[in-house]
């Protein structure tokens, strides 16, 4: 039998690939990628960019694309055969990344490089490659003495199982609540289009009636339009307590989990020299000291609170106009915030849902980007897939060469880990046989078909959606043709929200809603009228959502800058302290998010979650650049695509901005944008 993971190819063959081939690739690859360092080692007494460099990433490039399916399919098709090859495979990959960060030979070679005659004959993006390197390897205890380097090993394979523990423990507790309802007066108050949804997935577990479940699409609609509050209550109490001691089955908590990673980073942290996780965090990032992140948090926090205050009063004000006894509960924030924001606007998200139908979107957003850059999206249907819902595109320059390709796979269902994201399937590098054109996965989990109609978007869907793509572009559009730093390789990552926060603003533009808005029945765009309501209710809340990322922000840093091994639940107590500063909505005692705060825990956003914020100062100050020369000006959107798509990761974050903006981001676009008053 041969395993379809070490054939040659272009794109993964997903359908052919099982459980079982996964450990035998992932052990064959890293065996002969240590075979292959050690022959480059021993080969030679001076070093190149061709006889080191270009080796070494022709190795990462072939073990990332065979691993990327793999944890791609782990994410979206769950099961626990693959999920047990797959954890199989994590401390092999983590021990193998530890040894080559490690390899004093290999460093001592990058750096006879760094400092042989070939380096100042180097382009920026080859530079900027060997610097990174040397770095990683300096951040990867190269220097360490024997025994601390082992220690650093073993932490590096806790870690990553860990990690994959924590969002396997949130995958298993959101699949195992669901309640079915079988009194439709229960559901008063819940659009026909969540109604529909909800038979459907009673009917798909052969059940009548509607069923519940903690899907996001599914607590969203209940958390905003369930008359009942106990209902209300109850999806809640059950979204907020999973993977922690509250949720209903405490062998997924992830209490114990957090407090080791936490615990591990900060003695990761510490045996390199880093007073804090959160130092070692920053050392890869375009802030640079713990003190600028917390500085531009309270910033934005000070410009922000008094407002946010403001709004949380005037709902609570007019929740009890509307008969609403005792405390705004956290229950019962979104469900009175749409019916203010219906009250004052005219205007409900449910209303605009027909105008947009998914694939009216997806079209409309390629010909934004078209436009933009000068490129062409067409679909390809002939590939191999692993789910029917899954569409695939090719994107093509003006000259009809291939730029990219994506797979989108746009619905919630069972067994695919929640939330939207971007990923890498190919890199974009420039081999001896030819150039490995970039390809993506974007991943969503919005409402799916509903019967015979199509899935509609909310507005905020559509955003989701604009804002992968974003991602999407940076990696497929990238120009760079080395590795390490072509498309979103490289990037500093608080920078690398620039590309995805800047897509979303086209949502929100005139011109625009007539290429992604459509009537599923009559095809008639969005009405002018409804458009103008969505753009008034656009801020609406928008200082209270500015506090509550704000909070997740200063939280995050927190834990992983004052981490203290003798304060056994530090991690809660620096929540309280930072919620009594800057939330404005109480929260129930019973709240576990952190148990379930993957960004952070499990993602790539440790003592990294302020990104979020760092980026949109950037990506709003880009986007003050159309809005003083057109949205779709041609020459802006080429000067974007040149200095920061194209550049991927090639020359520093502030440097490429600078160049698009002529002159370094400054905070004021951003407040200005969010209708917070400067
Ligand atoms: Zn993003």
């Amino acid at each position: 039998m041969t395993n379809p993971l070490l054939e040659t190819f272009e794109l993964p063959h997903f359908s052919a690939i099982k459980a079982s081939d996964i450990e035998p690739a992932i052990d064959e690859i890293l065996a002969c990628n240590k075979e292959k360092i050690a022959a480059l080692l021993k080969g030679q007494s001076s070093y190149s960019w061709e006889s080191l460099v270009h080796p070494m990433e022709l190795m990462d490039d072939y073990l990332s694309r065979v691993w990327s399916p793999i944890g791609h399919l782990n994410s979206v098709m769950n099961n626990d055969e693959w999920r047990e090859a797959y954890s199989n495979c994590l401390p092999k990959l983590s021990e193998y990344s530890t040894e080559i960060g490690q390899n004093k030979d290999l460093y001592l070679a990058y750096l006879s490089i760094k400092k042989g005659n070939e380096y100042a004959n180097l382009d920026t993006a080859q530079k900027k490659i060997i610097d990174n390197s040397l770095r990683d390897f300096e951040l990867s205890g190269v220097a360490l003495a024997e025994d601390k380097k082992q220690r650093y090993m073993e932490i590096s394979q806790q870690l990553s199982t860990l990690t994959n523990q924590f969002e396997e423990n949130i995958m298993d507790a959101t699949n195992a609540w669901s309640e079915l309802v079988v009194d439709e007066s229960e559901l008063a108050g819940l659009p026909a289009s969540t109604m529909g949804l909800l038979e459907q997935t009673a009917e798909q577990k052969g059940n009548e009636g509607w069923l519940l479940t903690l899907e996001f699409p599914c607590y969203m609609a209940l958390m905003t339009y369930a008359d009942n509050r106990d209902l209300r209550y109850k999806i809640h109490r059950a979204f907020v307590t999973r993977a922690s001691e509250e949720g209903e089955n405490s062998d997924w908590d992830n209490t114990k989990t957090m407090a080791e990673i936490v615990g591990l980073r900060d003695e990761k942290a510490k045996l390199l020299g880093f007073a804090s996780y959160a130092d070692l965090s920053l050392a890869t990032k375009m802030a640079e000291e713990p003190a600028d992140v917390l500085t531009f948090l309270k910033q934005l926090a000070e410009r922000s609170l008094s407002m946010a205050k403001q709004d949380f009063a005037t709902l609570t004000e007019f929740a009890v106009e509307q008969g609403h006894v005792g405390e705004l509960e956290s229950w019962d924030v979104a469900y009175f915030s749409e019916k203010l924001r219906e009250a004052r606007y005219q205007f409900s998200q449910e209303q605009v849902k027909p105008y947009f139908p998914a694939n009216r979107v997806l079209a409309g957003m390629f010909s934004v980007v078209e436009k933009l850059y000068g490129i062409k999206i067409s679909e390809e249907t002939s590939v191999d897939k692993w789910h029917k819902d899954v569409q695939f595109f090719v994107i093509t320059d003006a000259d009809g060469s291939q730029r990219g390709r994506f797979y989108i796979d746009l619905y919630a269902r069972p067994h695919k880990r929640g939330g939207a994201w971007m990923d890498e399937c190919v890199t974009r590098f420039k081999k001896a046989e030819g150039l490995q054109s970039p390809v993506a996965y974007l991943t969503c989990n919005f409402t799916p078909p509903i019967g015979e109609n199509p899935s509609l978007l909310t507005h905020g869907e559509v955003e989701t959606l604009f804002h992968e793509f974003g991602h999407g572009l940076h990696h497929m559009l990238t120009k760079v043709d080395y590795l390490s730093v072509s498309g979103i390789h490289g990037v500093e990552w608080d920078a690398v929200e620039l590309p995805s926060q800047f897509m979303e603003n086209w949502c929100w533009q005139p011109e625009v809603m007539a290429l992604i808005s459509g009537h599923y029945q009559t095809g008639e765009s969005l009405p002018d009228e409804m458009f103008e309501k969505m753009l008034a209710a656009k801020n609406f809340q928008s200082a209270m959502q500015m506090v509550r990322q704000i909070e997740f922000s200063i939280f995050d840093f927190r834990i992983h800058l004052e981490y203290d091994a003798a304060k056994s639940t530090q991690i809660y107590d620096i929540l309280e302290e930072v919620r009594s500063e800057v939330s404005v909505v109480k929260t129930p005692e019973f709240n576990r998010f952190p148990n379930s705060f993957s960004h952070i825990f499990a993602g790539g956003y440790a003592a990294g979650y302020y990104s979020y914020k760092w980026a949109e100062v950037l990506s709003s100050d880009a986007f003050s650049l159309f809005e003083e020369k057109g949205v779709f000006d041609e020459e802006t959107g080429r000067l974007f695509l040149k200095n920061i798509l194209e550049k991927g990761g090639s020359d520093d974050a502030l440097a490429l901005f600078t160049a698009f903006r002529g002159r370094e981001p400054n905070i004021d676009a951003l407040l200005k944008h969010a209708g917070i008053a400067a």
